[in-house]
């Protein structure tokens, strides 16, 4: 039960960072705000510890490092100075709701105004919320805001960044696949999720997407990986660009098929 909740948790913090995100408006970013800067962030607080406060500037450095890292942007500028990527750390939960309308979620990105929101008490701040909302604004910085990518691309980048890559990803989607609850990769590619969307569909929906760009990532080898996301900045669409990357994925199907492999084999490889 215990787990249960603790995926639940971390499931909502992704969904609404990724969903509802451009549509939150943040009421309170105006006034009494303190900072502290580093090259590539600014962290907006009021009253969260220093200490809390100091540790979020040097662990969004180490993240922003990474990322760039995991996916493979070899040649990835970042930015720096007037860009700084605004972090937000409200005082508390409530403080966070009043502001975002988002009582449940823990942390939130919108990566047009590159602004993180969050606050201290929020469990898995630092291996789950803050690299998964870095990861949104990396993919984001480096294929461009106008970019159309799928839903289950962007969240999966987000969430291969978090400390546990969400590891039990694979588990559920091969539970998925044998309860006939299943997504293919095309509906996936449509579907159009809101808060009215049905709590385990979204759940599984977090489940594939995880699986599938760590697939990508880690069963393609990391440079095409790079390649998929350089073709998408210079416009072409997410198939295209899958086409001239992967080379042997000529259709969504056939990324599906192999996926699908994958997992049967790691399972057997367990037992
Ligand atoms: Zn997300």
């Amino acid at each position: 039960m215990k787990l249960f909740i603790f995926s639940l948790f971390f499931f909502i913090c992704s969904f609404s960072s990724s969903v509802f995100a451009d549509r939150v408006g943040f009421q309170d970013k105006s006034s009494a705000w303190q900072n502290i800067k580093s090259d590539h962030f600014i962290v907006l607080y009021k009253k969260a510890p220093q200490q809390f406060v100091e540790n979020t500037l040097a662990r969004a450095e180490e993240d922003y490092q990474k990322t760039a890292t995991t996916l493979g942007f070899t040649r990835y500028k970042g930015w720096i100075g007037s860009s700084r990527v605004k972090i937000y750390i409200y005082d508390d939960a409530g403080a966070y709701k009043n502001s975002s309308g988002l009582g449940w979620a823990a942390g939130s990105v919108v990566t047009r105004s590159r602004t993180i929101s969050a606050y201290p008490s929020a469990s898995g701040f630092f291996d789950s919320t803050l690299p998964h909302e870095i990861g949104h604004i990396i993919l984001r910085d480096f294929i461009g805001t106008d970019a159309v990518v799928p839903l289950w691309f962007e969240e999966g980048v987000a969430m291969y960044q978090e400390e546990s890559g969400r590891w039990g990803a694979d588990a559920d989607v091969l539970r998925a696949l044998v309860e006939g609850r299943f997504i293919s990769v095309e509906d996936m590619s449509s579907l159009e999720l809101s808060r009215d969307s049905n709590v385990e569909l979204v759940r599984i929906f977090y489940a594939e997407a995880a699986s599938l760009v760590r697939f990508l990532i880690n069963e393609g080898e990391t440079y095409r990986f790079a390649r998929l996301c350089r073709e998408i900045k210079n416009g072409s669409r997410f198939d295209w660009a899958l086409k001239k990357s992967y080379m042997k994925y000529q259709t969504l199907q056939g990324l599906e098929e192999d996926w699908k492999d994958y997992l049967g084999h790691e399972k057997s490889k367990k037992h």
